[in-house]
Parts: structure tokens; sequence; C-alpha cells
């Protein structure tokens, strides 16, 4: 996706600050932090939404879930935390490619607004 500024991210053509990175995925700080601690992982292989997940992307998915809780630990969250997929338009998705928050260093609210 050559016009997908997370894909960008990913090849290194947009600066990021990146938190962790690994073959599959990459995990960096959110531009507009919504609670101390907030960084986004994204996968490196483009897909639109979780809704654009199919079987194939079992395993990444399951590793990006393994890996945003072992960034959670290297980021001391040890209090808890939140990790968000918005997704679609009523999910308040703004960047169309799949991605997850991790949220934490304070109480969060429930439910979501
Ligand atoms: P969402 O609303 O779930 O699609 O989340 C997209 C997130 O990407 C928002 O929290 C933005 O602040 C964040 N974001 C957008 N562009 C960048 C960027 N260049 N670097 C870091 N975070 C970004």
């Amino acid at each position: 996706m050559s016009d997908c500024i997370f894909c960008k991210i990913a090849k290194g053509e947009i600066p990021s600050n990146k938190v962790y990175e690994d073959d599959q995925v990459l995990c960096f700080k959110d531009l507009d932090p919504q609670a101390p601690v907030h960084v986004l992982m994204i996968p490196k292989k483009h897909l639109d939404s979780l809704s654009a997940a199919a079987e194939e992307d079992a395993a990444l998915l399951s590793h990006m879930l393994l890996k945003i809780k072992d960034v959670a630990k290297e980021l001391e969250l040890d209090n808890g935390y939140r990790v968000v997929i918005n997704t679609g338009e009523d999910g308040g998705q703004s960047v169309k490619h799949l991605h997850m928050h991790l949220l934490g260093k304070r109480s969060m609210n429930w439910p979501p607004g």
C-alpha cells in the first residue's frame, strides 16, 4: 500500500519513535498520546483492519498479542494496561492499517467513549 502512512513507518520512510521491532511487527509511540504510555503495534504486512485478517494471519495476530504483552512488561505497566484495536468507522479507526494501541500508567474508564 504505497499511500499507507503506517506502511511508510514500517519501511522507515517516515520516522517514528520506535519501542520494539522484529521481522513481523513494529511498535512505536503514538503521536497524540491518550495516556502517559501510549504506543502502537503494527504488522509490517498491510491489513486494512482486523476485519481484513484471515486464517492465514492467525500466527501474526498471535505474535502481535504476545509481543505487546512483552512491551507492556518492558514499559513497566505492572499495574495493568489496555490493548485496543479500533476497527472500522464505528470503532473509531482513523488509520486504515491494522494496529493495536497499548495504553498505560493511568486508570482506564469503562465503558470506553
Ligand atoms: P486509530 O484512531 O485507532 O486509527 O489510531 C490511529 C493512531 O495513530 C492515532 O492514535 C494517532 O495519533 C496515531 N498516529 C497517526 N499518525 C501517526 C504517526 N505518524 N506516528 C505515530 N502515531 C500516529
